[in-house]
Formats: structure tokens, C-alpha cells, sequence
């Protein structure tokens, strides 16, 4: 990719928007702004180059588990796919395509990790600072971080004792050779599955820890063939009919997660085949077999993931890991296996995606001190007393049947809509009433009470570990998302004008509370 890297180091700079993330996310919402023709924006990221969550893995096998013709933006389709589930090299090329296509580099600042945003009441704006200490300003804040983000590592005695190769999937070290080592994968999910095929024939041997065996369906992928490739080139209708067939196949799982659990028996019989299938030996189909209903953790598609576990090099170990010590791991059972490299396929920390320490809002309110029952916002997008401060893929937004670029594009034209309001009203700030964000909280969670994610019987990072709520996890049909912001429905907020604002400051210098405009502008609720 050509340079990315700012212009503007140093200095303190005002933007009117500062997008955190360039993932599907922020890559999004910046394309969006442009052709809104909104050019005061700059995008924030972490790592050395775009892409967000499909940058930073990188691990063998790595793969979306979402048909790529739906996994993509819907105004930027790709007919090049390789296959139908495209592998991680070809989505980081699509975002990197989509940066450059939408001349999005100049706005881009690349190895910018973003440590603190605080709101400054007085001048309506959010104060940032970044990792080196540099400081800059917005009026608008859009966070595209993703909830998938920060690893997790399992607490386990003697970890740090530990003498071999360590690292997490998101962190994969390629440098470090795998043939012919001992090599010990914790966790059994979505990651793990990829990437334990792929180095099962390398390795000497291989102890996968599996505390909760996964529900995983056969994955229908195949190449997309290169006569397919030209049709979709010559012919983007045939490409949108397919998008549109996978988006309604994919949407109709809804109704056993969410409307009636008991649909998921049927899915539940093609997943125990799939087993038997795959799995010749009794022990280890035992093993495998999950004790909770489908769907309560996200449903897992492979084709070669039991094969590679019936291999006799490698040992299914569900014993509880006791301690780690220098050279080996020591299960609860008591045995000793030793071991060169331990790999955590242990996701990530999905309930608690931004630490304390972080985001401060109006008075200075910690977002974790507001998120004490665990994320929650009104539509996944906004947080009473965080005024201008828009969270894509926020809480509640996750998908377990469906493509997350689908509800991130609902989100972005949101977003769009309320910052064309900003503009036609010259409004200074806007912010979501308390009641709207516990109105529209107490629909979702009671909503969510039926679902499989809820009463599957299972433990899932979908729930918070401290209440237990479902805080990540839309419980509907997208389309019904997609209804509920495709206006910005400003009934639900507080709305402060720029003009009563500048009135109010001639004549007494500065002024706290903010002042509710009334207005006809909101069609949804
Ligand atoms: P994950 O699905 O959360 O799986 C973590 C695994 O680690 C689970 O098997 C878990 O066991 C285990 N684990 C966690 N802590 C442990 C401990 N202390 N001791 C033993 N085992 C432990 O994580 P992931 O596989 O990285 O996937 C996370 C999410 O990323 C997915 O759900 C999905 O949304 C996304 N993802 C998507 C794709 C894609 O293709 N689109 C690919 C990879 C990941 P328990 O089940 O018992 O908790």
C-alpha cells in the first residue's frame, strides 16, 4: 500500500469527525462521509495499515465464516472472490482496495492507537489522545474498534513460568517453525478450528484443551470458478441476485435462534451427522459431541477440522488445566504432557471491548461506570451522556446468523442521517435521552430472554460475566435493524444548538446545560 502515514504529526489538530478504526467499520463510515461530501475527517488506526480485525489475524486457515459475496459492502461488490468463503489475504486486499478506491488515504493516520477521549462539556468537543501523547480534537466521534479486539488469555498457574513459544491466535508468530514441535491449543472455537487443520500435519504432536466442545455444521465452500468471476464482472446483477439469496437463506436461521429454539433440534441432527461422518471412533465422537443446544454458542462451519482431529497425532484433552511449568502442562488429572509452544485460540474480550480508563463523557463519567451491567446503548450506536460519540458495532449489534457488514452499513446511514441533522440545524452537540436508551434496552433484553443464546443451556461470550446479560447480540431479523436506523430518529435525543449556544455565550460567557430544540425531522422509533 502507498503511505498512509499523517502529515499532521506533532501539532494539535481539530477535525469536525475523528473515526476510530479502519476496519469494514470506519472504512465505511469514512466512504460514506465523502460522498456525503463531508471532507473534515480523519480516521484513526492502530496498526501499520487498514483492515482492522482482518489485518490482525493472520493465522493459518484464517477465513471469513460468512458467504464473501455477502460479506462485503453492498456498494463495493467484488466479483474476483476466490471462493465463496474468501480467505483473510483477499478481505484485507478488498479493504485496502476500498481505502484507495474512495481516496481515503489522506485522512488515514496510521499507528495511532487512540488512548483517552474526554468530552469538553464548555466547547462541545472530545479531547484525544493517542499513545505518544499527542493531542487533537473533534466535534465528532465515530468508534469503529469492533468488539473483537482486545485478546483474552486464560488465567492459568506457572503461565508466566512457562520456558517454550506462547502467543494467541490474533498474534500468530509465523517466524516461530511449528515442525516438528509439541504444541499445545487452547480453546476450541471459532479461531481454533481454522488454524488447527492447517498445522496438525507439521506438528510432532498436538494437545488441543477443550473445555466446551462447539456445535460445527459442514461449510458449503467451493472455488468460485473463473467463468462465474467474468459473469459477475460483465453482469453485477447476477452477483447482487446471489448476495440477495445468501442474505435471505442466512436471515431465515433467525427464526430457530431467536423466535423458536425448538427449530434448532433440526439443525442440531445435521450437526451430530456431521460428526458421525467425520468421526469414526466412538471415544472421540463422544468428545466432540456438544451437551448444550445449537446456537447457544456461535454455530462453527468446517470441513476439516474433525478429520484433522481424529489424526493419531493429536489428543483431544478435556481435563482442566491444573498449572503450566517450564516445559509442559499439567492437567487436573495429573498428567504431565510436555510440550515446545502453547498457542490460546481463546477469543477475545467480546463483553468488555473498551477498558476503564478510556472514554470519559459528560462530567467526566468513565463509560465502564455507566456500563456497570455491561455495554448498552440506544440501537447499539449511542450512549446517554456521551454526547456526539457514535459506536458502530456497539452493544447488541453481533450477529449469530447473519453478515456484521450488514448491520454496520444500517448503522453508518444512522450515523449519516444524524450528522445531515447536525448540519441543517447547526446543532453543537446531540445526545441519546436517558429514557430512550433504557426503553429501547428493556425491548432487547426481553426480547432476548427466549433465545437460545439465553436458555441453550451454554456459557458464551455473547453474556457478560459479571450480570449475565446478553450485551452483544441482536435478538431480531436484520432487516428490522436496518428499519430502525434508517433515519436518525431525533425524538430520542438531546438536541443543543450552535445558535441558542452562541446567543447564550455573548451574554454570560459560557454556559453547561444543554438546551432541547424541538423539531419535526425523526420517522422512526
Ligand atoms: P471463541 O469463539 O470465544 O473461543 C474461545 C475458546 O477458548 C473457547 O473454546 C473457550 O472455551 C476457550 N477458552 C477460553 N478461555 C479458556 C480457559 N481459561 N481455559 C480453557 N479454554 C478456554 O474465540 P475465537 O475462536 O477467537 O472466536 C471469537 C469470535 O471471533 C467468534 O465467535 C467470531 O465471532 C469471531 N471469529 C470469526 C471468524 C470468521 O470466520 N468470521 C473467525 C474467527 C473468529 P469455552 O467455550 O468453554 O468458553
Amino acid at each position: 500500500m502507498p503511505n498512509q502515514q499523517s502529515q499532521h504529526r506533532g501539532a494539535s489538530s481539530h477535525h469536525h469527525i475523528a473515526i476510530i478504526g479502519s476496519g469494514f467499520s470506519g472504512l465505511g463510515m469514512a466512504i460514506k462521509l465523502k460522498q456525503s461530501g463531508e471532507n473534515d475527517f480523519v480516521v484513526y488506526e492502530r496498526e501499520g495499515g487498514v483492515g482492522g480485525t482482518w489485518r490482525v489475524n493472520h493465522y493459518p486457515g484464517c477465513a471469513c465464516d460468512v458467504q464473501s459475496h455477502l460479506y462485503s459492502f453492498s456498494f463495493e461488490p467484488n466479483p474476483n472472490w476466490s471462493r465463496m468463503f474468501a480467505p483473510q489475504p483477499e478481505i484485507r486486499g478488498y479493504l485496502e482496495h476500498c481505502a484507495e478506491k474512495y481516496d481515503l488515504l489522506p485522512h488515514i493516520r496510521l499507528n495511532t492507537e487512540i488512548r483517552t477521549l474526554k468530552w469538553d462539556d464548555d466547547q462541545s468537543l472530545w479531547h484525544i489522545e493517542d499513545a505518544q501523547g499527542h493531542k487533537s480534537t473533534a466535534t465528532i466521534v465515530v468508534s469503529g474498534m469492533g468488539g473483537l479486539s482486545t485478546p483474552a488469555y486464560p488465567k492459568l498457574k506457572g503461565l508466566e513460568t512457562f520456558k517454550g513459544e506462547m502467543f494467541h491466535s490474533q498474534q500468530w508468530n509465523h517466524d516461530y517453525d511449528l515442525k516438528g514441535k509439541r504444541v499445545a491449543v487452547i480453546g476450541t472455537g471459532a479461531s481454533a478450528i481454522q488454524f488447527v487443520p492447517k498445522i496438525q500435519p507439521d506438528v510432532a504432536h498436538l494437545d488441543l484443551y477443550q473445555r466446551t466442545a462447539p456445535w460445527i455444521m459442514p461449510k458449503p465452500d467451493r472455488e468460485v470458478s473463473a467463468t462465474e468471476q467474468r459473469l459477475f464482472k460483465r453482469f453485477p446483477v447476477l452477483q447482487q441476485g446471489a448476495r440477495n439469496l445468501i442474505y435471505m437463506m442466512l436471515e431465515s436461521r433467525v427464526l430457530g435462534f431467536s423466535i423458536s429454539p425448538r427449530i434448532m433440534k433440526l439443525a442440531q441432527r445435521l450437526a451430530i451427522r456431521h460428526i458421525h461422518k467425520q468421526v469414526e471412533d466412538p471415544a472421540l465422537r463422544r468428545t466432540v459431541t456438544p451437551d448444550y443446544t445449537i446456537g447457544c454458542k456461535r454455530i462453527l462451519i468446517s470441513n476439516d477440522y474433525y478429520p484433522a482431529l481424529a489424526k493419531d497425532n493429536v489428543d483431544v484433552v478435556t481435563a482442566g488445566i491444573r498449572e503450566i511449568r517450564d516445559h509442559s502442562v499439567i492437567t487436573e488429572d495429573g498428567t504431565e504432557r510436555p510440550v515446545d509452544a502453547i498457542i490460546f485460540g481463546t477469543g477475545f474480550q467480546a463483553a468488555d471491548p473498551v477498558p476503564r480508563g478510556t472514554v470519559f463523557g459528560r462530567g467526566g463519567t468513565d463509560l465502564l461506570d455507566s456500563w456497570n451491567e455491561g455495554p448498552e446503548a440506544y440501537k447499539g450506536t449511542s450512549v446517554a451522556g456521551f454526547p456526539n460519540l457514535f459506536f458502530l458495532m456497539g452493544p447488541n449489534t453481533g450477529l449469530g446468523h447473519n453478515s456484521m457488514v450488514y448491520m454496520i452499513e444500517s448503522q453508518i446511514a444512522y450515523v449519516t442521517d444524524a450528522l445531515r441533522l447536525m448540519r441543517k440545524k447547526e446543532l453543537r452537540s446531540i445526545e441519546v435521552r436517558e429514557d430512550a436508551q433504557k426503553r429501547f434496552n428493556n425491548r432487547i433484553q426481553s426480547k432476548l430472554g427466549g433465545t437460545v443464546w439465553n436458555i441453550g443451556g451454554c456459557q458464551s461470550w455473547y453474556l457478560h460475566p459479571v450480570s449475565g446479560k446478553n450485551v452483544t447480540l441482536w435478538p431480531d431479523f436484520t432487516w428490522k435493524f436496518r428499519q430502525q436506523t434508517r433515519h436518525f430518529d431525533a425524538d430520542a435525543y438531546r438536541l443543543e444548538s450552535a445558535r441558542v449556544r452562541r446567543t447564550k455565550t455573548t451574554k454570560t460567557r459560557k454556559t453547561r446545560k444543554p438546551v432541547t430544540l424541538k423539531h419535526r425531522e425523526s420517522t422512526s422509533a
